[in-house]
């Protein structure tokens, strides 16, 4: 074999088993099911209204309300990555829409998004992920990556991690490279040494890979894998077999 091949074979070889040091995980749907948060932080944020701004959601239904929002979306497209900002301008402008001064509107914003996020914190996280992560917190680094405004210290799994970035800090959503770019410089590891774990194919599998990180698709419905160009260097179907899986990637 010619030198230069000999060469950059011993490097991938010596890449390929580089230990992992790192793993982050995204948070929605791969740690917990975020689906009961959000519909009991949306009926925090509703009472919240119907209770302090009478006038401002009653005329909506589900469709109305929907396409209030994707105007704003529309209006302010700046915001897209920070959902929470969002979140608060589209208060606002419900309620300036109702006719409240924009006094009252800004202090309602404020104070419809302060009872929409304490209920979107009270996660419950699947049956095993706490077991799973105080295993993994042992050997590794880990830390959280989420286009989401869950807060993991404000979780029972806060003493495991390491670190949290979440889109609306660093200013873009996965599966752009910026929070997986953000998790590399805060360890200082190789790309290699990490592993990201997630539910997302695009999101999560095809952004981190991007990076060079490896990948683990939470896949805990059973779906099955539909991009062509890409897949994860692992799938698990439950939680439990995270720590044999990140094992077995080095
Ligand atoms: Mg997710």
């Amino acid at each position: 074999m010619p030198r230069i091949h000999a060469l950059a074979a011993a490097s991938q070889k010596r890449i390929k088993f580089m230990n992992i040091r790192v793993i982050t995980f995204d948070l929605d749907n791969t740690l917990w099911d975020v689906e009961p948060a959000i519909l009991r932080a949306e009926q925090a944020q509703r009472s919240w209204l119907l209770q302090h701004r009478p006038g401002c959601i009653e005329q909506y239904d589900h469709d109305a309300l929907w396409e209030f929002k994707k105007r704003v979306w529309k209006q302010y497209p700046e915001l897209a990555h920070h959902v929470s900002q969002m979140r608060i301008r589209m208060l606002f402008e419900l309620q300036k829409a109702a006719g409240f001064s924009t006094q009252d509107s800004e202090a309602g914003a404020r104070e419809a998004f302060a009872a929409f996020l304490q209920e979107r914190h009270k996660v419950e996280l699947y049956a095993e992920a706490l077991d799973v992560l105080q295993q993994l917190s042992r050997r590794y680094r880990l830390g959280a990556l989420t286009n989401g405004n869950a807060d993991i210290y404000k979780t029972d799994a806060a003493e495991y991690f390491d670190f949290a970035f979440l889109a609306e800090e660093v200013g873009a959503s996965k599966p752009a490279p910026d929070m997986f770019h953000a998790a590399l410089a805060k360890t200082g590891v190789a790309p290699q040494q990490m592993v990201h774990v997630g539910d997302n194919p695009d999101h999560d599998i095809l952004g981190a890979q991007q990076v060079g990180l490896r990948t683990v698709w939470v896949n805990l419905g059973g779906s099955p894998w539909e991009p062509a160009q890409y897949q994860a260097d692992a799938e698990i179907t439950a939680l439990r077999d995270l720590p044999a899986t990140i094992a077995s990637l080095g």
